[in-house]
Formats: C-alpha cells, structure tokens, sequence
C-alpha cells in the first residue's frame, strides 16, 4: 500500500501517513464501499436463479399435493394435502414473473384441482353432519 499524497510506502498499521499526514483509513474507505456494492449487484444478478426455481418448485410441489390429495381418496390427509396445494400454488402464482417463471399450468392446475377436491370435502363434510344431525 502508497499513500496517495506522497508515494510512500505504508504498512497497514499506519492510519495516517507518518510523511505528510494523510489519512490512509479515509483513503481506503471508498473501494472497500465500491467492492461491497459490486458484491451486491452480484448477488442480485444470481439470487435471480435461485427465486425462480423457488416460484417452480412451489408450483409443483403444489400441484403434486393436489394430486396426492386426491389419492388420498377421503379424510383429514385429503384436507391436508389439498390446503397445502391450495397454499403452494398461490403462492407460486403470486410470486409468479411471466418473462422468467416456466410451469405457471402447474399452479393453475394445482389450485384448480386443490379448490375442487377441497369443495368436495367440505360437500361430504356438510353432507355427513346433515345425516348425522337428522
Ligand atoms: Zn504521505
């Protein structure tokens, strides 16, 4: 390291330069900046990658769950499989970017199918409680 009044030649403990006074911290303090917010911008150009596989992999995971829900066939583990589609794939859809995201059919289709099974469950509910109350 030279400070960059004078030339000289510093070693890290100086913090002002023995020569001509200048402040070697204050010097240094805009690159370490420069550098961080280089790392910033960096980070934002691969978190990019990361989020999209984020918004498809609940996309699927929603439409799996769905399907699940219906292998389930009937009960608190059809409910529970269904809600968690229902929950994934809106989520999904929400953070769902048309220029980046592929696989919007499967939050579509999963929400779709999360709705209907859970609108069956809630019939058979409301049917069963009907009987079981007359
Ligand atoms: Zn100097």
């Amino acid at each position: 390291m030279k400070c960059s009044i004078c030339g000289r030649t510093l070693t890290n403990k100086y913090k002002f330069c023995p020569d001509c006074g200048a402040s070697v911290v204050e010097e240094k303090t805009p690159d370490v900046t420069q550098v961080v917010d280089e790392v910033e911008k960096e980070n934002e150009k691969n978190t990019t990658a990361p989020e999209t596989k984020k918004v498809q992999g609940f996309a699927i995971a929603g439409f799996v769950l769905s399907l699940v829900s219906i292998i389930c066939g009937n009960g608190f583990a059809t409910i529970v499989c269904a809600t968690l589609g229902l929950i994934f794939s809106a989520i999904s859809l929400a953070k769902f970017k048309p220029d980046i995201n592929k696989g919007k059919g499967f939050s579509i289709a999963g929400l779709t199918i999360s709705i209907v099974v859970l609108a069956f469950e809630l019939i058979g509910l409301l049917a069963n409680w009907t009987i079981f109350w007359y």
